[in-house]
């Protein structure tokens, strides 16, 4: 918290602090929480927001939200230029979404092979329908009502379950849960090798 206390005492305008947060790992509770809505003065919201997209590059991730680096409030980051070689569209897609709410999911559930920089190692196909409805705000307070599909559509699907305190794994049939169990725990107590830096729930004395 260096970096806080440095930013404080230094003009807001000329000096940008960057760091990268740990990311929440499996099995802390702070995933599975509904996030909260945040007001339009929340504390140093833009350099927060510049830190969740370091975070998330640094972990080669093209979504993160907040509850991944333990604030549970209705904010997630998408920088998914990198899927514009197969959806064109996506060339320009770096948003973020603050206070989102979904308003509608329709069209046809198609599958696709999802990540999660909470669960790493762990890739599972994943079906959700093709569109989404979602009200949100941008880092610039607009409000937007907006109508996504296909891989766009998912990232914020995938995201906006973060912010529910829903993770992709929940979906999963109960057989593929059962044979998942173990790797899951073993990401719980920190037992994988991750390029970026985590932070794993403490395993409690006496109990498994
Ligand atoms: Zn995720």
């Amino acid at each position: 918290m260096l970096c806080g206390a440095v930013f404080a005492s230094l003009n807001k305008e000329s000096y940008f602090c960057s760091m990268k947060f740990p990311i929440i790992a499996y099995g802390d509770s702070v995933l599975r929480k509904k996030a909260v809505d945040i007001p339009k003065d929340y504390p140093e919201l833009d350099v927060l927001i510049a830190n969740m997209f370091e975070t998330m590059y640094g972990a080669h991730g093209v979504g993160l939200a907040a509850p991944q680096i333990g604030l549970s409030i209705r904010l997630f980051v998408i920088d998914a230029t990198s899927f514009a070689e197969d959806e064109p569209a996506l060339k320009d897609f770096k948003k973020v979404f603050i206070n989102a709410q979904i308003i509608e999911e329709t069209g046809e559930k198609w599958v696709f092979n999802e990540g999660c920089l909470s669960i790493p190692e762990i890739r599972e196909d994943i079906s959700r329908q093709d569109t989404v409805k979602i009200s949100y705000y941008d880092e610039k307070w607009n409000h937007h009502e907006e109508i996504f599909n296909g891989l766009a559509a998912r990232v914020i699907q995938h995201e906006y379950d973060h912010i529910e305190g829903k993770l992709f794994t929940d979906k999963l049939s109960p057989l593929r849960k059962t044979m998942l169990k173990n790797r899951l725990d073993s990401i719980s107590k920190g037992l994988v090798k991750v390029e970026y830096k985590m932070k794993f729930p403490s395993v409690k004395k006496g109990r498994r």
